[in-house]
């Protein structure tokens, strides 16, 4: 039996995987993409939003080659570190379920096998579960949940629907490398400025607005998708019109959220936090409500990287000492 199972090789598995090999635990991550996954799934060359020390999993490792880092770099700076301290992760294995309890030990099953550990700390993230319009025509296949490189789209009609930075950077991003580019945005997130309230980064805001300066992108104001079709896309823009936009590509970035399932199966509760629900767990420890359950990272309150990292460094030392005072 091992001490502790960490579902997710993101910041916040990592982190976990760190101390717990310091702490001396018998511990292994399982993680069903590759390390640090979410990372790997920002659009290629991106610059992150944070500076190096808010990533960076020891001061100074990471050094950019300008003040913030690329998906690039931070991508290779989370694979350094797992193999530079030879963490123990099984990458390619997804958890499927887990059972158990506290004085017996947890089972945890994968789609490739079965793991029995005394502790289990939940790093999924919350990527699980991107947001859908639900209208007609998002299941085609020209319909994207993820932006991941603008490309394939050099003078089609795209179209991305969303307020948030992921929405603006996509837009930016395609505009910029020629897609003929709409971005359908609700006036309150084109007009919101309140960083504590999601609002466009600037430094995503200024260049937007220059490509619509320029004519090449255009905003709409809308209040909802009514359709997608094959080469086409009808909206209700937020004055009441129906609109039709020529379209071969259309990128859905309207927020994503955790997969709560594997938790509320072993009786976890969740409450509705700022964004999304959460799970309960106490502020100090992050064991949830149910003895031997742990959760770090996106999907808690300690939503960004810097507070992903930092959580598992102060409650893996805890659970060290609880497994001594068991044994
Ligand atoms: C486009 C974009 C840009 C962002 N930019 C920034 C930024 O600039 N700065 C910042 O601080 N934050 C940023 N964020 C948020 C940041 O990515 C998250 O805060 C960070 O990834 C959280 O780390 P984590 O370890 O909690 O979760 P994640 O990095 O999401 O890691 C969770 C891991 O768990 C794995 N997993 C989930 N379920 C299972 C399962 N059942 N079995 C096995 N493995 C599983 C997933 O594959 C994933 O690898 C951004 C997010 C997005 C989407």
């Amino acid at each position: 039996m091992l001490d502790l199972i960490i579902i997710g090789a993101g910041p916040a598995g990592l982190s976990a995987a760190e101390a717990a090999q310091q702490a001396g635990l018998d511990y292994l991550v399982i993680e069903k993409g590759t390390i640090a996954n979410t990372i790997r799934q920002y659009p290629v060359g991106r610059t992150m939003f944070s500076t190096p020390n808010e990533v960076e999993m020891h001061p100074g490792a990471l050094k950019p080659v300008r003040e913030k880092p690329t998906r690039e770099e931070a991508l290779s700076h989370y694979i350094h570190f797992v193999l530079d301290l030879d963490l123990r992760i099984n990458t390619g294995e997804k958890v499927v379920s887990v059972n158990g309890n506290i004085d017996e030990g947890f089972v945890i099953k994968t789609d490739l096998g079965e793991y029995e550990a005394r502790r289990v700390l939940f790093a999924i993230g919350a990527m699980e579960h991107p947001r859908h319009l639900n209208v007609p025509g998002e299941d085609l296949p020209k319909v994207h949940h993820l932006f991941v490189d603008p490309y394939a789209y050099v003078r089609k009609e795209a179209l991305v629907v969303g307020g948030g930075n992921s929405a603006a950077e996509a837009a930016l991003f395609l505009s910029q490398e020629g897609a003929r580019t709409t971005m359908a945005i609700w006036r309150e997130d084109w007009e919101n400025r309140d960083p504590k309230a999601g609002a466009m980064k600037h430094w995503v805001r200024t260049p937007l607005e220059a490509e619509v300066k320029a004519g090449r992108l255009k905003v709409v104001l809308y209040k909802h998708v009514d359709e997608i079709r094959e080469r086409e896309v009808t909206l209700t823009t937020e004055t009441g019109e129906s609109m039709t936009l020529p379209n071969d590509v259309v990128f859905v970035l309207v927020g994503s959220d955790a997969d709560l399932t594997l938790l509320k199966q072993l009786g976890v509760k969740t409450e509705a936090g700022k964004i999304a629900e959460v799970p309960v767990y106490d502020h100090e420890t992050f064991e949830t409500n149910v003895r031997g359950i742990y959760v770090a990272g996106h999907f808690t309150h300690a939503r960004h990287i810097k507070a992903a990292i930092e959580v598992p460094r102060r409650i893996v030392p805890l659970i060290a000492q609880d497994l001594k005072g068991h044994r």
